[in-house]
């Protein structure tokens, strides 16, 4: 099930906001957490599994990580942005992420819009993955924020985490 911030949470300052977006999140990804770092490299194919079929999320189609290019399409194509819609899917959300672990943003993410892996191969790292900044398109982040309450500028702050800063709260 999808989950969002506590009203409590929602008090606090972006910075504080962002913390706990991480740690809750990243907690709250049901994978095998492991402390493999990945290759380096943010190539990536994932499957993304709902009721009724499955979806093929790439890094480089332009929507980020191969994770959040699936959640971008589930999102866009099969909810057509209906909030409604998503929530009823995502009591049925299964993730096949075989080639590398789950990067620490990806699976925070995950967390949060109740994702959950379909198998123990799908694993999640605390680290940041890839040399270029990690990112959602702009219709993930309003998916994001209409089911967790996540103000735009904690989000960014999520985001934008190095990782040392991630090393920091988790
Ligand atoms: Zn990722």
């Amino acid at each position: 099930m999808p989950r969002r911030l506590s009203d409590q949470t929602l008090k606090k300052g972006n910075g504080e906001i962002a913390i706990t977006f991480l740690q809750d999140g990243f907690g709250n990804f049901q994978a095998t957490s492991t402390n493999d770092a990945g290759d380096g490299s943010e190539a990536c194919t994932v499957t993304l599994h709902y009721t009724g079929g499955s979806i093929e999320g790439k890094t480089g189609n332009g929507h980020g990580h191969a994770e959040m290019d699936a959640l971008h399409q589930l999102w866009v194509d099969v909810c057509n942005k209906n909030v409604d819609t998503f929530v009823t899917y995502s009591r049925n959300l299964k993730l096949d992420c075989v080639d590398k672990p789950c990067c620490v943003k990806c699976s925070t993410v995950l967390g949060w819009m109740g994702v959950v892996p379909r198998t123990t191969a799908t694993e999640k790292t605390p680290y940041t993955m890839g040399k270029t900044s990690w990112n959602v398109s702009t219709d993930v982040l309003n998916l994001i924020r209409e089911i967790t309450r996540v103000p735009t500028d904690a989000f960014r702050q999520f985001a934008n985490m190095s990782q040392s800063d991630v090393r920091k709260h988790l």
